[in-house]
Order: structure tokens, then sequence, then C-alpha cells
């Protein structure tokens, strides 16, 4: 995990040093978070014009869903780190993985998005195993609600780079999203929720002070309105789902 005492020092000092840059194409716009010329620790494109004009004329039948739901897992989905020292053999991890609890509220999520499905289109960006993920989302018997899973993405950029790269290919398909949310806890999910727009929404858990909401409110102190997603802190996860509730009444 990039939760670490140590990547998140890493990181801190890496993000005084931060850039922001606008690109000259029409209808995008570059984010560059970066620890000077040449090593760029998190960076983005974001096809931001084309999302938000939604997708318009022309979609395809059966109607493409709305919303992107980008969610990571280890505590985040699950309550704890699911790469840690489980002391179990090899043949036991099946077990091991399918046992560990999902984080509060979690169900009350899942199940929102199973009754919503065709609105919210779900997938995982994960460091952890695809084997542990898999048991673990199969036990639950929410598997089946996500539809792409990225499994131990290496780098500490590289979940921007993945959720960058998932919208561009959505979008050659002619699905944009008009808003995305992103569920997570780390350090490592700083980067992709930075490349958010106004009109997105991240997610950071807050239990135990977890690093993605104190690196979004640093970086709110050093740089006010450069993190441009709403930010909505949770203890429980069945307050992303009352959140995410509202936002389909249009409360916000
Ligand atoms: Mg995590």
């Amino acid at each position: 995990m990039f939760g670490s005492a140590a990547a998140l020092l890493l990181f801190r000092r890496e993000s005084l040093f931060c850039r922001r840059w606008t690109d000259a194409l029409p209808g995008s716009s570059r984010w560059g978070w970066g620890a000077g010329i040449g090593s760029p620790s998190c960076t983005a494109l974001v096809v931001g014009g084309k999302r938000a004009a939604g997708r318009g004329v022309g979609m395809a039948s059966p109607r493409p869903p709305k919303y992107l739901l980008v969610f990571d897992f280890d505590e985040t989905i699950i309550n704890e780190n699911s790469d840690g020292d489980q002391g179990v053999k090899m043949g036991d991890f099946k077990t091991v993985y399918e046992n560990i609890p999902l984080s509060p509220g979690m169900p009350d999520l899942f199940q929102f998005l199973s009754k919503n499905h065709e609105l919210f289109e779900i997938i995982l960006i994960s460091d952890a195993n695809m084997f542990g993920i898999e048991c673990s989302l199969r036990a639950a018997g929410f598997y089946s609600l996500f539809r792409k899973i990225f499994s131990n993405p290496s780098g500490f950029d590289k979940r921007g780079k993945i959720l960058t790269e998932y919208l561009a290919e959505r979008a050659q398909e002619e699905v944009e999203f008009q808003r995305l949310f992103y569920v997570g806890d780390g350090a490592n999910d700083f980067c992709p929720s930075a490349t958010l727009t106004s009109a997105d929404v991240a997610f950071p858990g807050r239990r135990k002070g977890y690093p993605m909401h104190r690196l979004i409110q640093e970086m709110e102190k050093q740089q006010p309105g450069a993190f441009r997603a709403t930010v909505v802190p949770w203890e429980s996860a069945a307050e992303v789902a009352r959140y995410l509730q509202d936002v389909l009444k249009k409360k916000c």
C-alpha cells in the first residue's frame, strides 16, 4: 500500500512542487502534479469538454450509463488491507479473502447501485491482487456490479493514468459520463481524484485519518480551488449511498 508513512511523507514533499497547466487543445484540459520537470509524480489527461457536454445526440441504444463510479479496494470496499500478513497457507487464501468484512455501509451502497445499475458504470482500481478482489466480491455477491477491475497497478501515478485511459477508451465507444465519483482512502487515490472536474465528487474515507482526505485538505489549504471536485468525506459507505441518492433526486 502507498498509505505507508514513508510514501505519504514522500508525496507530501513532492506536493510542495505541484504544478498545473492547461493544454491549448480545444475541448481538453491537461493537469500535471509533479515534483519538478522530468519527474512528475501524478499526471493525467482529462477530456473535460466532451464529458461536460454529456452524450447528446446519436447515443446508442440501450442508453449508456450517466455516471462513472470508481472504487479503491483495500480499506475502502473492505475494512482492512488484503495484502497484510494473513498468517495462512496459500490454500487458505480463498477462505481468508471470502471472509474479510466489507467496510461499514458498503453492502448498503452496493445494494443501492444494484437497484440503479442502469445509471452507474462501476470500475475498481486497486493495488490488491485480482484473486483476492474476485474472491471477496463474489462472496459478498457484488462481483457483477463491476464492469472492469484493474489490479496491481505499479507506480504512484498509475491510477490516474488508468482512469484517464479508461475515459478515453469509453469516449471512443461513445460513452461519455456526465459526472465521475471516486471512492478511496489512500495517498494513491489522491492523484486520480485530483484530475476530477467541478462536476465530479471525491469520496475520501476519513476513518483513522486516511491519507486521501488529508492530502485533499492540504491541497485546498495550499492552493484554494485547485482541487476542483466536490469533497464528501465518509465514515460509512451508507453516507456515499445517501449522497448518490440525492444526486439522482437532483438535490446535489
Ligand atoms: Mg485503499
